[in-house]
């Protein structure tokens, strides 16, 4: 397999852009090498600069639900963008989108569109901040949302491959009111309640662990921090960037029967385009400017071509069985994967919850940073590009979700496994 022109264009991209990236993840850093410069995506497949065709299971780290390029969205794109790409003032689509997420979550009787997840979660902190006239907040240890200061902190994947533990730039005095809890480990939480009693704002979890690796919470775990944060009238954040309309159309808290005072929504969102959302009840949203004091603001926020795109994903997602339809196929990937592995005598230990799963080089159980962190990284590294050379793209690092969309076939679930069976031999 040939892959000179990427390896060219990622040179010229270093002269000019740190690290010839617009975001880390996609440098290889955690797998080595030279990221794949890509040109085209249709469906399951994606193909680079040098014409290689590629089965995708990063489809662009989570939006592509419908995989690429689906026929509806990119009509939706087409005719918004033919009809003017932006207004600063209101338009229907946003009625629209905003509709379909109040009703898909019983949690969100009110919701504000932004431009990305990293703004979503930001303006969720200051709203809950602004709510409840706290300061502090707790998140956990590995998880991602997004690169805002306070939130960087102890902030999962990226910060775990390329071994920084915080950013250089976020200074302390914005890290010093982030407290950070262990996920699946109730009893973290409550000591900060503990020591806190009366200063904490919210409490901010992905509720399916995405940016550590795939961690699923454990019975209980969930509850027992909506419970937490009622009893000290503190905010619970579910951000549920990867996970809204992924693991169910009404995200985790449809699949787990809790809800959230504040939901932080994106990547799917937006079908491709970028999009992030916060919503919650009425009276909490009533604190956003300018019905209330807390102000936020985006001059390409609710932009009508990222609604156009968003609209006609959610729309799609709502035919009947999709949910249970990618379920059946990610789990049929899993359990070929499980079996070649088996076979090679390689540990592997798959989380997966719905079509979201993540394949740890790992002998024992995964539920937090700890158990991930004990993963075999050179060995996923060395699988990872085997696999590439049997035409097939996986997350480049230990410690990301893979997604299967409905794009993807029986028949590249089927090659997939026989790909993994080759690589390891
Ligand atoms: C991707 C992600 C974000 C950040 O979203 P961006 O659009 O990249 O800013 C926030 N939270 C979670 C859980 C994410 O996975």
């Amino acid at each position: 397999m040939n892959r000179e022109r990427s390896k060219q264009l990622y040179g010229a991209a270093r002269e000019i852009i740190p690290g010839g990236v617009n975001s880390p993840a996609r440098s290889w850093g955690a797998v080595g090498g030279n990221p794949l410069f890509l040109t085209r995506g249709s469906g399951s497949r994606v193909w680079d600069t040098d014409g290689n065709e590629y089965i995708d299971y990063v489809c662009s780290w989570g939006p592509l639900i419908l995989g690429h390029a689906n026929d509806r969205v990119v009509s939706a794109i087409t005719q918004a963008a033919a009809d003017g790409t932006s207004f600063g003032a209101p338009t229907e689509r946003e009625n629209e989108i905003a509709r379909l997420v109040v009703d898909a979550y019983e949690s969100i009787e009110m919701v504000r569109f932004v431009n990305s997840g990293t703004e979503a979660t930001m303006s969720a902190l200051r709203l809950a901040r602004a709510y409840t006239g706290r300061s502090k907040i707790v998140k956990f240890e590995g998880g991602y949302h997004g690169h805002s200061d306070a939130l960087l902190v102890a902030a999962g994947s990226g910060a775990l491959a390329h071994g920084v533990p915080d950013s250089a730039g976020v200074t302390a005095s914005f890290a010093q009111d982030t407290l950070l809890g262990v996920f699946n480990d109730l009893s973290s939480v409550e000591a900060h309640f503990d020591a806190f009693p009366e200063d904490i704002a919210c409490v901010i979890v992905e509720p399916i662990a995405g940016n550590m690796g795939v961690v699923p919470p454990q019975e209980g775990f969930l509850q027992g921090l909506r419970d937490l944060t009622e009893k000290h009238n503190s905010l619970l954040i579910f951000d549920e960037v990867i996970t809204g309309f992924r693991v169910e159309y009404g995200g985790a808290q449809q699949r787990f029967g809790i809800t959230a005072d504040i939901t932080c929504l994106g990547k799917i969102i937006g079908g491709g385009m970028p999009v992030g959302a916060y919503g919650g009840s009425a009276e909490i949203m009533a604190t956003v400017a300018p019905l209330g004091g807390m102000y936020q603001a985006g001059t390409l926020s609710g932009n009508p071509v990222a609604m156009a795109a968003g609209i006609a994903t959610l729309e799609q997602l709502q035919e009947p069985d999709v949910y249970n339809a990618l379920g059946a196929k990610a789990a049929s990937l899993a359990a070929g994967l499980q079996e070649v592995f088996a076979e090679a005598e390689v540990p592997l230990r798959i989380n997966r919850v719905g079509s979201m799963m993540t394949l740890f080089f790992n002998a024992g159980e995964v539920t937090g940073w700890e158990t991930v962190s004990a993963s075999d990284r050179e060995g996923f590294g060395r699988f990872f590009h085997r696999m590439l050379g049997e035409g097939v793209y996986l997350p480049p690092s230990p410690f990301e979700a893979m997604f299967v969309s409905t794009a993807h076939s029986d028949a590249d679930i089927e090659a997939t496994i026989s790909a993994a069976r080759r690589a390891l031999a």
